[in-house]
């Protein structure tokens, strides 16, 4: 089968007027279309769409650089978004969208949502990576929110339906202190949440989640002989216990307290704080280990019950795969764009149903409101969900993303709307350019120890 003989099969469905049911070609080349759908089909009758255009629109409302994707087709005002934010290298997954993803997809058919994957994983040749997975997601959400829209459902309804009315939400709770720390997860409680991550301040200290105590007075890129933002592990993992037994001797054992490591420590320390944290029974202690140590959660597993969440620095199947069908996490943390959008999402949810692992995808203010809604779809059809990181989007960004979900009393509700539910207001997105490379956050790569040395991250 040449070139041409493929893309014929390809488009033969759209050509006779069906939705893609398609069989190889015959001998000689000639395409053949199996039978149509029967005539109540809600396929039948929908015309066959193809991709017209692929563009990004970069906005950065509320100082955070979004990628979005916006797959045109040929139906007049039907179009689909998706998130390709990857914040640090906005332009790069520019490139890769319109450079590269544009031309390859441009006339396929748009309901072949897993074969565009497929085809566009190997179409570089080289795969994986952050570049080429964030710029796929974007064209995957894109073609899942088409779907919706043609099926004139929201997506989480062709994922299988509703397994709950609105997922569960932790709130992002810091402080420069144990008290203050206290303080803001009352007020968190106040509005209605019921899981709180806790991240508290070691003084002197650039410490992951909370205020850099140590700001520097210029944004000089810092080198081994000049460290400007130090971080040290002996502090923290004194500290971080006493945090914890602080808050449940006067917040109670009701509330669900989460902890976010960032990978900061020994393998050794690790297994030493998930030990001593037990005891305080976490919801889940997060990225105790960095993605290069992940053969030492067996260690952990081991010694400590505390569940472990992991996983927002994968990229490749071969990376959480074996840490999933092993059983040594409990909730997966990939962030959805990142391992290349909703259609590998949904087999990783599954895969994780089947080994006891729930859901708790990444979802800070650097996943924009479409890559929310998109996860918002997969946590209502999936039974394993466990929770959802809550970001409150400023209201620039809610003006921006129209039918950004809704969070309330501790939940985050779907727009009932068809496809995932939001929009984009173009002429507002342009109001906020993105304008400082490099980036608004120069921490990555710049907190080093006190002797120099580099930490990750
Ligand atoms: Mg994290």
């Amino acid at each position: 089968m040449d070139r041409r003989d493929v893309l014929g099969w390809m488009s033969a469905g759209a050509a006779a007027g069906g939705l893609g049911f398609l069989s190889p070609p015959a001998r000689g080349g000639q395409a053949k279309t199996q039978e149509e759908p029967p005539a109540n089909s809600a396929a039948r009758g929908l015309p066959p769409l193809k991709i017209t255009d692929i563009s990004t629109i970069l906005t950065a409302p509320n100082r955070v650089r979004l990628v979005i994707v916006k797959v045109s087709t040929s139906e007049p005002g039907l179009y689909g978004l998706g998130c390709a934010t990857f914040t640090q290298r906005a332009r790069v997954v520019q490139t890769a969208v319109e450079k590269y993803l544009r031309p390859f997809l441009i006339g396929r058919d748009v309901d072949q949502i897993e074969d565009i994957w497929q085809s566009s994983y190997v179409s570089s040749y080289w795969r994986n990576g952050p570049v080429l997975f964030n710029a796929m997601s974007g064209v995957d959400m894109a073609l899942w929110d088409i779907k919706g829209k043609r099926a004139n459902m929201p997506v989480y309804q062709l994922l299988g339906g509703k397994c709950r009315f609105a997922a569960h939400l932790y709130a992002h709770v810091s402080g420069r202190d144990i008290k203050q720390v206290e303080d803001n997860a009352r007020a968190a409680m106040a509005r209605g949440y019921r899981h709180i991550r806790v991240q508290v301040g070691i003084p002197g200290m650039a410490t992951y989640g909370t205020r850099v105590t140590n700001e520097p007075t210029n944004r000089e890129v810092i080198g081994p002989t000049n460290p400007r933002y130090v971080w040290e592990p002996g502090a923290y993992l004194r500290t971080l216990p006493k945090l914890f037994e602080h808050l449940r001797s006067t917040l109670g054992d009701e509330i669900e307290l989460l902890h976010d490591v960032h990978e900061r420590i020994a393998p050794h320390q690790a297994v030493g704080l998930c030990k001593e944290l037990e005891k305080y029974h976490p919801f889940f202690i997060e990225d105790p280990l960095p993605p290069e140590e992940k053969d030492h959660f067996h260690l952990i597993r081991q010694q400590s019950s505390v569940p472990i969440a992991m996983g927002e620095l994968f990229n490749t199947q071969q990376e959480y795969v074996p840490l999933i069908a092993g059983r040594l996490i409990d909730f997966i943390r990939i962030h959805i764009s990142q391992i290349g959008g909703l259609s590998p999402a949904r087999k990783v949810a599954a895969l994780c149903e089947f080994f006891g692992v729930k859901t708790a995808w990444h979802g800070p203010g650097d996943a924009s409101p479409v890559a929310h809604a998109a996860q918002l779809a997969l946590e209502l059809a999936s039974h394993n969900f466990g929770i959802h990181e809550g970001y409150v989007f400023a209201p620039e960004t809610r003006a921006v993303f129209p039918g950004t979900p809704e969070v309330k009393d501790g939940y985050l509700y779907a727009h009932e709307a068809p496809g995932l539910g939001i929009d984009i207001d173009e002429k507002l997105a342009a109001k906020y350019p993105v304008t400082d490379d490099p980036p608004f956050d120069f921490r990555w790569g710049t907190t080093r120890r006190r002797d120099g040395t580099v930490i990750r991250p």
